[in-house]
């Protein structure tokens, strides 16, 4: 029998694919980059000699991000920050450019998820998603560009989404609904600003489970089975794979690449079988009862 191996391990965290100081001179705006993937986007960058912005709400979350970057020794500046609210965005750009002038690249990162079934959300629930990661993303990315535009200069911009844009997502329809949109924005914003030198992107992580995903997200996770036998590539993502994959699009060998969205994932968006498994409602999955309207 063939054995199935999956795809093999990457090197470790603190590898660079490219070269010492890629980044050296360069800021980087991280949203969310206080937890989970957030951080380690902004990790790689640091590793390569980007200045680093993290902008989030929550203290705690800066300061895990400063100490992150700390560790690694990259400078660090922490802003609070709500990416529904433009003002404290363009506060959050002041602060960027005060301490370490125009950001060269914005990595929109931030977001907001919880599975339920759409019967049982309320309508604050989907407004709070699609405000957050489809709101808050435009409003990041037109004061990136604004500024730009304004100071004639060149930037990157990648939008962290996720692969139900494409395939719709049950359970999630807030969020997949905001992620399509997030993808579109790519396209058509990477045509707009195109001719001013600004490259706009998307990465799609696959599964990638880590300590600070919300008490919602690791207990739907715990619902599954083990998580490597379901993944084509039978293991889940090394957050580090997604770090690389960003600090690739925004570095100068990734200047060409534009209005592209890269699913780093093992092909597990594309998987299908070739039988079906029997169909569970989106409310079995979660072990809801039946729906009634005074729920
Ligand atoms: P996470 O740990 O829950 O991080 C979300 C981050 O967004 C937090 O740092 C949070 O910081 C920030 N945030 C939320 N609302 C905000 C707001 N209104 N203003 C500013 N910041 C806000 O999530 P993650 O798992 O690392 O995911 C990161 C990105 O990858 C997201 O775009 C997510 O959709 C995508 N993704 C993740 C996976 C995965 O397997 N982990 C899979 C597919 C896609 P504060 O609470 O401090 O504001």
């Amino acid at each position: 029998m063939t054995e199935m191996t999956g795809l093999p391990a990457p090197p470790p965290v603190g590898e660079t694919a490219l070269k010492p100081g890629t980044f050296a001179g360069q800021t980087v705006v991280v949203t969310g980059g206080g937890t989970g993937l957030g951080k380690a986007i902004a990790s790689e960058f640091g590793r390569l000699g980007a200045n680093l912005v993290i902008a989030s709400r929550k203290p705690e979350h800066l300061q895990a991000g400063a100490a992150a970057l700390g560790e690694i020794g990259a400078p660090v500046l922490v802003v609070g920050c709500d990416i529904r609210e433009p003002e404290s965005i363009a506060a959050a750009f002041e602060a960027a450019e005060d301490r370490f002038g125009l950001p060269d690249v914005l990595v929109n990162n931030a977001a907001a998820n919880f599975p339920v079934p759409a019967e049982d959300m309320s309508p604050n629930a989907w407004r709070t998603v699609v405000d957050i990661t489809l709101n808050g993303t435009f409003f990041c990315t037109r004061e990136f560009g604004r500024r730009h535009l304004a100071a004639g200069t060149p930037g990157s911009i990648i939008n962290v989404g996720a692969s139900y844009a494409w395939t719709g997502g049950p359970g999630f329809s807030h969020s997949a609904a905001a992620k399509a949109g997030v993808k579109n924005m790519v396209e058509s914003l990477a045509v707009e600003w195109g001719p001013y030198g600004i490259q706009v992107n998307g990465l799609v992580p696959g599964l990638f489970p880590h300590e600070d995903m919300t008490d919602d997200i690791s207990g739907n996770l715990d619902r599954t089975h083990d998580k490597d036998p379901c993944q084509p590539a039978l293991r889940v993502g090394e957050r580090q794979e997604l770090g690389w994959a960003a600090t690739f699009l925004a570095s100068p060998y990734g200047r060409f690449i534009s209005g592209h969205t890269l699913v780093v994932d093992g092909a597990n968006w594309q998987r299908r079988s070739l039988t079906n498994p029997p169909v569970v409602s989106v409310r079995d999955q979660m072990g809801r009862g039946d729906f009634t309207l005074d729920d």
